[in-house]
């Protein structure tokens, strides 16, 4: 196997790495990318996103299943027809872009008429000021101004530092590959939506049109009409509008979105936190104890300690 750079960093792994670039000063020095200025990236005001409605899922995992097949992914144990794996919590991984939660109903008072569950789909949410890129010291994950957020394999070094930014504990590792490792997370079927009329998989194969596809300033207009038309159907909040910084995948829900999965998080994006990492380990070498101690702020303020295995804090 040819060692080039890239490949060093994934063999050493993401302390070995630390500690060896900076033992080994010029030799293997990382050019940072430029980190984001204080105002985040510009996002075209024709970018694009989904709305999920909630309320209208079902929890047949047909979107799980259209999104393995289009990217090629490795099949699951399971099959796709299988329901008992909706009654444990997951998250996606390096194998699932998307998984699909329920949620049984726990609020009581005006909500105790719900009997049945609520399905959930997660996937990446392709943040407005997405932490992944700005943690990336190496430029493998970008913004697109249309909305996405991709991963270039060619540029990631393995660092892993996405994984630990991330507000939704999103980006996966293949730990798996022992030689070339990749992160994976949805890709908004970015090279499919690019194209007149392409939609994402999960989107095209719902049969219950729980995703709609479209500009995000339209999506947003849908929501708020979905809401007034409907007094009592949803909670009063769109879960995406202004968390993080907003993000392109938005949710509407019947149950308060911090009963059903999702983080609580502030209107601000954790990016310039991240931004630390750039500038501090890669340009000024900081000694790898500083490097902990950043990564350790990160996780802090992600809410990392204590949401492993779940989405909720
Ligand atoms: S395909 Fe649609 S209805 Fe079925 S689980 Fe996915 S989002 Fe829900
Ligand atoms: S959800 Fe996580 S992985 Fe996706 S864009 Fe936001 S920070 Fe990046
Ligand atoms: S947008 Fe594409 S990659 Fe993302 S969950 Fe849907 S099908 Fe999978």
């Amino acid at each position: 196997m040819k060692l080039n750079r890239r490949s060093f960093f994934k063999v050493m792994g993401a302390t070995g790495a630390a500690v060896a670039g900076t033992a080994a000063g010029t030799a293997l020095t990382v050019q940072p990318k430029e980190a984001h200025g204080s105002t985040g990236p510009s996002i075209s005001p024709d970018a694009v996103g989904c709305l999920i409605d909630t309320t209208l899922c079902v929890g047949c995992r047909k979107c799980e299943q259209a999104c393995n097949k289009r990217h090629h992914l490795a099949k699951p144990e399971e099959s796709f027809n299988e329901m008992a794996v909706l009654e444990k919590e997951r998250r996606p991984d390096e194998t699932s872009y998307t998984i699909v939660n329920k949620y049984y109903p726990k609020n009581i008072g005006s909500l105790t008429w719900r009997r049945r569950p609520t399905f959930v789909k997660f996937q990446c949410m392709h943040c407005n000021d997405p932490s992944c890129a700005s943690a990336c010291i190496v430029g493998a994950l970008t913004k697109e101004p249309n909305g996405p957020v991709i991963y270039d394999a060619a540029k990631c070094i393995g660092c892993r530092y996405c994984m630990i930014a991330c507000p939704f504990q999103i980006p996966a590792y293949e730990y798996f590959n022992a030689l070339d490792p990749e992160v994976r997370k949805c890709t908004f079927c970015f090279e499919y939506i690019k194209k007149e009329g392409g939609l994402p998989a999960c989107a095209q194969v719902c049969p219950r049109e729980v995703i709609t596809f479209g500009k995000r300033s339209d999506l947003l207009e849908l929501a708020h009409w979905k809401m007034k038309n409907d007094p009592g159907k949803y909670v009063d909040h769109i879960y995406g509008e202004h968390e993080v910084g907003g993000t392109s995948w938005l949710y509407l829900a019947s149950e308060p979105f911090e009963t059903i999965g999702f983080p609580e998080l502030g209107t601000k994006a954790p990016p310039r936190l991240t931004e630390a990492i750039q500038h501090g380990l890669f340009q000024y070498f900081a000694a790898p104890i500083g490097l902990y101690a950043v990564l350790g702020g990160i996780m802090w303020a992600t809410g990392f300690y204590g949401k492993k295995h779940s989405f909720k804090e």
